[in-house]
């Protein structure tokens, strides 16, 4: 058999994280198997529709490089149309048969009246429309054959309910927590179709799973409390014979590990729970992604991968291929996983170290274009080699090693306090000169050579290098001086030594101070 999974978000707005961690694990397991991985939008809520989800979820599915084989933007199999809000006709079917074998039924009743039986069930241990409730409400069940047929005939505004049975028992095979039972007493008779005509969440993601073959239904635990519902709905249908296999995935907990990690909370820790950047009909409605930040999707995988995942080994970065391979449902966890925002810049780092410097050079020489900085791909390969183990997010390079490119912004005045003076300043020509005759064929040599005439004139490293750097780079950080010196060449390096001395004199010194 093979296996047919699918993503089903609904298009409500930006796709929250945990909602690509869900299309990730959906989409490992196709791979993993030969599978089909299908996008499938769940837009049967009129209300909560927002313009512009659908595709912001198809470019997040493409950014991250998991991209479904059928379904919505992706070319189609042969279950289309695979947006719910063009299967009406499909739904209609059904629940025309659910009528018919007397497993669903009308249901008239006023918004003023469901009102008047949640009054009424106040205090009572259950305040739902159910098996208990039913049959004091105004429905297909309570009335004749001829007064429903007749408030239909009338255009009346009606829904259609589940008739959940009474006291059986439903079970849930969860391939992650095993088995899980439902009493059809603590089920409610679901609405099936709304009064537009439209059908709820729980039938048309049955009916649609059902007809378009998927096998497993990998989807977040907040679905968990609805596997009852649905898998009535299998059996009710007829379906159960080729019902798929559940798998429901721990939740994405807050950094301090209380609570589901929600889109709010991106605001209030100042991290990106969305996977790439949203424009909302507001400036407090848009957000920046795990993309705008500097994320390398690889990054962001690797992460999500592992939150809820474990290969059982110590190893945290795989590729894609390496997740598709060892990928199994049995190793999800059952416990929620703690959203660590440290955790995925280490990730990120991690692949920025792990890129090669040559390939940095290819990104850095666009990103350098953008910023008027010009460069040889030689002189950015040797800037990587030095900044990629400083640096968290690709931004970071041009950020944090802009004085390669051009004259130093600022410079470390504390640090310059204290150095700038005596024999530190007033030797600092001769370095200069010094430096002049060195060949700049690489660091350590002139490393070596500029240690000794340090010492040779009675200075300290511990005041020379410091004052050197800061020359340099302006800032303590960053790194070493002469990889830093050997990069920038002979003429840069001595042009902006000269340059600060006169900064630094501008800045810190003063007569009386150094006497
Ligand atoms: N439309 C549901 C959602 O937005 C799908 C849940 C499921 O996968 O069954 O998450």
């Amino acid at each position: 058999m093979s296996i047919r999974v699918r993503f089903a978000p609904s298009p409500t707005g930006a796709l929250h994280i945990g909602g690509v961690r869900t299309a990730l694990f959906n989409y490992l397991l196709a791979k993993k198997h030969g599978g089909t991985f299908i996008l499938r939008i769940e837009d049967t809520d009129k209300n909560r529709f927002v313009e512009g989800a659908e595709q912001y979820i198809i470019d997040t599915l493409k950014w991250c490089g998991i991209e479904p084989t059928e379904g919505i933007g992706f070319g189609d199999g042969n279950f289309a149309p695979y947006r719910q809000s063009e299967r009406k006709e499909i739904y209609k079917k059904y629940v025309q048969q659910l009528i018919d074998s007397g497993h669903a039924y009308y249901a008239f009743d006023t918004p003023e009246e469901l009102e008047a039986m949640r009054e009424r069930l106040k205090g009572e241990n259950h305040q739902a429309y159910d098996i208990i409730t039913r049959m004091t409400m105004r429905n297909s069940l309570t009335l004749s054959a001829d007064a429903t047929k007749n408030l239909i005939e009338k255009n009346t505004p009606f829904v259609v309910r589940l008739k959940v049975p009474s006291d059986e028992i439903i079970e849930v095979d969860d391939l992650i927590r095993g088995k899980i039972t439902f009493n059809t007493k603590e089920l409610d008779d679901k609405v099936l179709m709304k009064a537009d005509g439209m059908p709820t969440y729980h039938l048309a993601n049955v009916i649609d799973d059902y007809e378009m073959g998927i096998t497993h239904v990998i989807r977040g635990e907040e679905w968990l409390p609805s596997a009852g519902h649905h898998v009535l709905l299998y059996c009710v249908l007829g379906f159960e014979a080729t019902m798929p296999k559940f798998a429901h995935l721990p939740l994405i907990l807050k950094p301090d590990g209380k609570g589901k990690l929600s889109k709010r909370d991106g605001a209030k820790f100042g991290f990106p729970v969305f996977p790439i950047g949203w424009k909302g009909d507001a400036p407090e409605n848009s957000f920046d992604g795990f993309k705008e930040k500097g994320f390398y999707p690889q990054a962001v995988i690797n992460f999500l991968a592992l939150l809820g995942w474990s290969s059982g080994t110590e190893q945290e970065i795989y590729s894609l291929t390496e997740f598709v391979e060892l990928f199994s449902l049995e190793k999800i966890h059952k416990a929620g996983a703690r959203f660590d925002y440290d955790k995925a810049k280490w990730f990120n780092q991690q692949y920025i170290m792990r890129t090669s410097n040559e390939d940095l050079a290819e990104q850095l020489h666009t990103a350098c274009a953008e910023k008027d900085y010009k460069a040889t791909k030689k002189f950015l390969t040797g800037f990587a080699g030095l900044m990629k183990e400083r640096v968290i997010f690709f931004n970071d390079f041009l950020e944090k090693g802009y004085y390669f490119f051009e004259d130093v912004k600022t410079y470390d005045k504390p640090n310059l306090e204290k150095r700038w003076k005596g024999d530190n300043r007033e030797k600092f020509d001769d370095l200069i000169q010094f430096i002049a005759t060195l060949e700049f064929h690489n660091a350590q040599d002139m490393e070596h050579a500029v240690k000794d005439w340090i010492t040779n004139n009675n200075l300290r490293l511990g005041e020379v290098f410091p004052t050197l750097r800061i020359a340099l780079a302006g800032t303590m950080q960053g790194p070493g001086i002469f990889d830093m010196a050997y990069i920038l060449g002979k003429t840069k390096t001595i042009a902006r030594l000269k340059k600060a001395k006169q900064d630094f004199d501008a800045l810190v010194y003063t007569e009386s101070k150094s006497n």
